[in-house]
């Protein structure tokens, strides 16, 4: 029971946010983050209309995706931790978004991995925004530059910029941080005139997802507000 009324109050602050801003719900993916729950939890979601699943640790997504078997395939599957070179491949292999390309050896393993996969890996590219030394993600002065030399590579397929703001009680703390991610998304889109495919702001979690979509967010990753307060990832 708490699990739908924690996903109607979410989808509620959601709607919220959209009419305040004056956007569309289809122009918004929730993405449930398990990393603090197991697959039962996981297939739970089925039944709430939930399709998007966030994880941050390859071998415990892998181990939920074995527990579901085919049931994996009801969702979409989003890598949201940081990832290292060395699996790359099998992230490429296992999910559908990755939203944590932060430097220039990842971007090369995960093009390796596309070229034999024989597809363009969807990837977010993290902005470290706020600049705090435990974040990842690359700065926001080299935004650009990073952006040029990965749609270089054939078997990438950059499709926007992911942030994460610094934890705070107050969302207003995180608003200048998301107003500066979509800047720099503006920035990218006038400069190379990527196209279409140029369309996912990843930002906002359960303390600041509201401000989030108000400042053009299209994905929100939420994890707390769903499974419960006192979650600890
Ligand atoms: C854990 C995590 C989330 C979800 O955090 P909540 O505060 O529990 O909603 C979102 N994004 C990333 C990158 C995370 O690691």
């Amino acid at each position: 029971m708490a699990l739908a009324n924690n996903i109607t109050a979410v989808r509620a602050k959601i709607n919220e946010a959209l009419a305040i801003a004056g956007r569309h719900p289809e122009e918004l993916t929730l993405v449930a983050v398990t990393k603090y729950v197991d697959a039962p939890a996981v297939k739970a979601l089925i039944a709430h209309g939930v399709g998007h699943i966030g994880e941050s640790r390859l071998q415990e997504a892998a181990r939920k995706q074995a527990v579901l078997g085919d049931l994996k395939n009801s969702f979409k599957w989003h890598f949201i931790g940081s990832l290292q070179t060395n699996k790359a491949r099998q992230v490429a292999a296992g999910f559908d978004l990755i939203h944590s390309l932060d430097r220039m050896s990842l971007a090369e393993a995960l093009h390796k991995a596309g070229r034999n996969l024989n597809k363009e890996i969807p990837v977010l590219i993290q902005v470290n925004v706020s600049g705090e030394r435990t974040k990842h993600g690359i700065a926001p002065g080299e935004v650009g530059a990073f952006y040029a030399e990965v749609r270089k590579l054939a078997g990438l397929r950059p499709v926007g910029l992911m942030t994460m703001a610094p934890y705070s009680e107050d969302p207003e703390t995180s608003r200048p941080v998301f107003r500066e991610l979509r800047l720099l998304f503006e920035q990218i889109k006038q400069e190379y005139n990527p196209g279409p495919q140029w369309r996912e702001l990843s930002m906002g979690m359960s303390n600041d997802y509201g401000v989030a979509i108000e400042e053009g967010a299209t994905i929100v990753r939420i994890g707390s507000a769903i499974f419960g307060a006192g979650t600890e990832g």
